[in-house]
């Protein structure tokens, strides 16, 4: 199986890959390395299965050979990544999910698209099941990645109903693990790091919003089974436990054993007041449900962030 990933060396790409490697795949990489990180793929970079391309997406795609599968990861994804680069953001998500599916159709490659929770933007349902709509607002700062994200489902959709593209599209939710940046912005890495250095942890708005937080080898694992899976419709990932986040600083704070103290910040505009993921179609159509607890999940990112300190 020769598989092309896109933002292979991002945080849910880098990690994908080196499942697909353990697999047995051989494994194209490309990644303009904006938001990705060469580091995430070094203990790779030897591995006769592996070859890294740096590739902006958005441009004209070419690759020689036969492709089983292209996997469009590329995107800057975390909240302050796509606020300071929206027009990237909007053009990996539109002209790069064109490209790549055109590569698909070229290639006779199945296609995997990397979709998010954000389409569902600031939900009036909760949780969020695969056939609710949405709440987005299309000119706001987060408008960039959620109708990016929402075009490139449209036309994976689009590209199977014309083109017959054989085609899996996955909603991930917050994720998180080893090798996200510490400066991010995203919620765990960011309190994982104030607390490591006693400073406080920064809380938008009330804290009372909430997310629900899935560890990066679940997330692999469902990516994984709904490759395997004949499964059109979009597939929703993440864990459903549900908490708001001065919950979760305060489980930050206990399992590093800091001395931080909350300190409270504005909320960001449009920040969604709650997501939590209704995954009864991936236990039903996958088999598949987060086994890994939050704490031991954290306990696991504590000691990868204590390392790189
Ligand atoms: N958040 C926070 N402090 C931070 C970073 C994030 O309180 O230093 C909040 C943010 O406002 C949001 C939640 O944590 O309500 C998750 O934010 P994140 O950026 O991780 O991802 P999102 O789920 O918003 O895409």
């Amino acid at each position: 199986m020769r598989i092309l990933i896109t933002g292979g060396a991002g945080f849910l790409g880098s990690h994908l890959t080196d499942r697909l490697i353990q697999e047995g795949c051989e494994v194209v990489s490309f990644d303009n390395l904006i938001t990705g990180n060469i580091n995430n793929i070094a203990h790779l970079i030897s591995n006769e299965k592996f070859k890294f391309i740096k590739y902006d997406v958005t441009e004209y795609l070419f690759l020689d050979g036969d492709i089983d599968w292209i996997l469009h990861f590329a995107s800057p994804a975390s909240p302050i990544d796509y606020i300071e680069l929206p027009i990237q953001t909007l053009k990996v998500g539109s002209l790069g999910t064109h490209k790549t599916l055109g590569l698909a159709t070229n290639k006779k490659s199945k296609f995997f698209l990397a979709s998010t929770s954000e389409v569902y933007g600031d939900p009036r349902e909760n949780p969020q099941k695969e056939n609710y709509w949405g709440n987005v607002n299309p000119t706001g700062p987060r408008g960039v990645y959620d109708e990016a994200k929402r075009f490139a489902e449209a036309l994976t959709m689009a590209y199977h109903r014309v083109h017959n593209i054989d085609m899996r599209i996955a909603r991930i939710f917050n994720t998180f693990g080893s090798r996200m940046r510490p400066d991010d912005g995203r919620v765990v890495p960011a309190f994982i790091n104030q607390a490591l250095i006693n400073k406080p942890l920064t809380v938008f708005g009330t804290g009372k919003q909430t997310r629900s937080f899935c560890y990066i080898s679940d997330m692999v694992e469902g990516l994984f089974r709904l490759m395997q899976s004949p499964v059109i419709e979009p597939v929703n990932l993440g864990n459903p436990e549900e908490m708001n986040i001065i919950e979760l600083a305060e489980i930050i704070i206990d399992l590093t054993g800091s001395k931080s103290k909350l300190v409270f910040k504005p909320l960001p505009v449009d920040d969604p007041r709650v997501r939590c993921p209704d995954i009864g179609r991936a236990e039903k159509k996958l088999q598949w449900k987060p086994v890994v607890s939050i704490k031991e999940g954290l306990k696991r990112t504590i000691e990868y962030f204590e390392k790189q300190l």
